[in-house]
This record gives structure tokens, C-alpha cells and sequence, in this order.
């Protein structure tokens, strides 16, 4: 791993490789103004030609998020959005994200093999163990599920509380992986075997996966009264888990998702991720799902929402070669643009809040 990305005086050396890479189109960092042709150019230089005849639209799309006035060239404020982007692009602090590879959803209570999609979570420890050994990512961080014994997504623990009067599903019809709604607090959630019960052999990472040096491991569902699927918070977004303020910490810009399970806690860690403003690539061959229909569906929704659903392999020629994707570049494009035009619609005093991108977790109260 290499931690020298982050490590900057405020964004200096990201200016220089901006500045460097400008400099053999004749443009300067400090100010200009750019041409469409001219962008694309650029975007010649910095994609790969197969993904460029795939993908073209893209390119159009980002110059129309940075053209705010629409007159077809880049200058100003839009030429700083530009730089802003091709800093980002140049020079990504990669995080390698590894989902919930735990025993149980391995060969435990909740085994993906078990279920009707009969996958098997062992199947992503190879890849993951290639991409930790030979990737260079600036920080590999892994997630748990980590569940006090008496929580409440488990189906043994229906006894322990209430159920709402508006839960189809009662206690005395309900079965593992039906949905309830229980009273208080007042939530739908679905009933899994007990598993990843915290401080036991269900819930260690799996033994052949490899823990890389100086990695982070982050607990989620530690509350009894709330599940947590995502790795950034739980369910009702109102407890966060420490990744947000981790990955904040190492300047993390792209992150590297993989892990089980793929439909459920990969799901929503990918979906968050998106909204809090990473540029994020999904890793298929490090994922398996519980439910074919609902993988397939967790796919569309992520590319839909600007990830990169993508393979180890590419990911490693990303990381180690800086084979740039133009499809994770949008989504950064994205991201500026609209960090842009929130903070120049702000009043000061909100600008200093709008620092940092709310979290939007499903069912997230605004504050
Ligand atoms: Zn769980």
C-alpha cells in the first residue's frame, strides 16, 4: 500500500501533476478557458479508446456539467470545476472496501449456499486475497456485521419484542426471512437466522482471508434495536458506523466495493457510498448475492446511480497502472458539479456546513 497520496500540503502536489498534464495542451492550472474539442482531446489522453467508443456520451455529459452557461467553452468558475475534476482523476486516493466476509455467511448460520441462489461466499476470497497482495490502494478497509445477542433482525429474538398491528407477518406465522414491522421501534425489518453474534466464531472474518497491514475493520449493528446493512450507517441512518469519518480522515476519493452480501449489506454500502458524494466501482467477482433476481437488480441500480460495476482485474489495471475508467470519472464529474452548485447557492454560514456532504441513507431525516 502507498499512504503518500494523501499526505499533501493543501492539495499542492495534486496541482503540480494538474498543472504537468495541462501543460501538453498549453493550459495552465491558474486560469484559461477550453473548448469541447479541446476536452475531448484531454479525455483521449486520460481514457481508454475502447471504453471512449462505449461510453462517448460521457464526455459530452461532463462538459455539460462544467458549462454551466451552456456557450460551449469552459471558463471561470467552470474552468475551475475542470481543474477540480482532472486533479480528482489524476490523482484518486483508492480505498478497498471488503464487505461482511465473515464465517456465517460463509459456512455459518446464514450461509449463502444455503439460500436459492446456492452461492458461495468463499468464491470471493480469492479475488479479494489477489487484489489485497497486489493492489496498490492507499487503504483497505474491512467491515463487519457485529450483532449484539439479543438483536433484533434475528428470527430467535421474535419473542423479544412487539409487533406492530400493521405487520402482515404475526409471531405466530412468521419464518426466517419474512418481513415484519415491529412497534418500538416502529420499523420493517426482515427476520434472518441468528448470525455474526458479536465476539464469536460466526462473526470472525473468514481465516483464509488476508488482513492486510495498517487496514481498518468497521462494526455495524452493534444496536440492538436497529439493523444496519450499509457499512456508513444503519437502516434508519440515524446511527453511523466509523467508515465515513475513517475514509474522510485518508482523503478517500475512490472507493472499491466487494463483498456478501452482494443484494443486501454490499447493496446499500454502495448506495451510500454513491450519495456521500465516492466515486465508487463495485468488484463483481469479489461479490456473492442471496437472491438472483435482487443481484441482478443491485447491478442496475448501482450503474444506474454512477458506479462502475466492474472485475478484479480491471480494478488492479486501475490501481497499479492507472487505467483510468471514464465511467467512474463521470460519477466524479458529478459530484463537483453538484458540491459546486450547493456551495455557491449557500449563504457563508451554510457554506462551512455544506463542507461536508449530509448523509443520505434510505429514509434519512433532513436535519
Ligand atoms: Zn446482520
Amino acid at each position: 500500500m502507498n499512504g503518500n497520496q494523501s499526505v499533501d500540503s493543501n492539495g499542492e502536489k495534486e496541482r503540480q501533476v494538474a498543472e504537468k498534464f495541462l501543460s501538453k495542451f498549453n493550459l495552465a492550472v491558474e486560469d484559461g478557458s477550453l473548448s469541447f474539442g479541446r476536452f475531448r482531446s484531454i479525455c483521449e489522453e486520460l481514457f481508454q479508446p475502447d471504453e471512449i467508443q462505449r461510453e462517448e456520451w460521457r464526455i459530452q455529459d461532463m462538459f455539460g456539467l462544467f458549462d454551466q452557461d451552456k456557450d460551449g467553452v469552459l471558463k471561470a468558475q467552470e474552468w475551475r470545476r475542470f481543474c477540480d475534476w482532472l486533479r480528482v482523476t489524476l490523482n484518486p486516493v483508492n480505498a478497498l472496501l471488503v464487505v461482511d466476509v465473515q464465517n456465517d455467511f460463509i459456512d455459518g448460520s446464514l450461509a449463502l449456499r444455503k439460500c436459492e441462489y446456492k452461492q458461495d461466499g468463499a468464491e470471493v476470497i480469492q479475488p479479494f486475497n489477489y487484489l489485497i497482495k497486489n493492489g496498490r490502494f492507499d487503504n483497505v478497509i474491512y467491515s463487519l456485521d457485529w450483532h449484539p445477542a439479543d438483536h433484533i433482525s434475528f428470527y430467535e429474538n421474535l419473542h423479544l419484542r412487539e409487533l406492530h398491528p400493521d405487520s402482515k407477518v404475526t409471531k405466530a406465522n412468521a419464518k426466517p426471512f419474512d418481513k415484519v414491522i415491529f412497534a418500538d421501534p416502529h420499523l420493517e425489518q426482515i427476520l434472518w437466522p441468528k448470525h455474526c453474534v458479536m465476539n464469536t466464531w460466526g462473526a470472525e472474518l473468514h481465516k483464509d482471508l488476508v488482513i492486510a497491514v495498517d487496514s481498518k475493520q468497521v462494526l455495524k449493528g452493534t444496536d440492538p434495536t436497529i439493523d444496519a446493512y450499509s457499512a456508513f450507517c444503519d437502516n434508519s441512518s440515524k446511527g453511523y458506523t466509523e467508515l465515513q469519518a475513517i475514509l474522510q480522515k485518508l482523503t478517500v476519493t475512490h472507493l472499491y466495493v466487494g463483498g456478501l452480501a452482494y443484494d443486501v449489506c454490499v447493496r446499500a454500502t454502495c448506495l451510500d457510498g454513491l450519495r456521500l458524494g465516492y466515486t465508487l466501482a463495485v468488484i463483481d467477482d469479489c461479490c456473492r448475492g442471496i437472491d438472483a433476481n435482487n443481484t441482478k437488480a443491485t447491478k442496475k441500480l448501482i450503474a444506474e446511480k454512477g458506479g462502475l460495476i466492474t472485475n478484479s482485474q480491471h480494478v488492479l489495471a486501475i490501481v497499479n497502472e492507472g487505467k483510468r475508467s471514464l465511467v467512474m470519472s463521470h460519477q466524479s464529474a458529478r459530484v463537483i458539479a453538484l458540491n459546486d452548485q450547493n456551495f455557491s447557492q449557500s449563504t457563508p454560514n451554510e457554506k462551512i456546513k455544506k463542507n461536508a456532504l449530509p448523509c443520505t441513507c434510505p429514509n434519512s431525516v433532513p436535519e
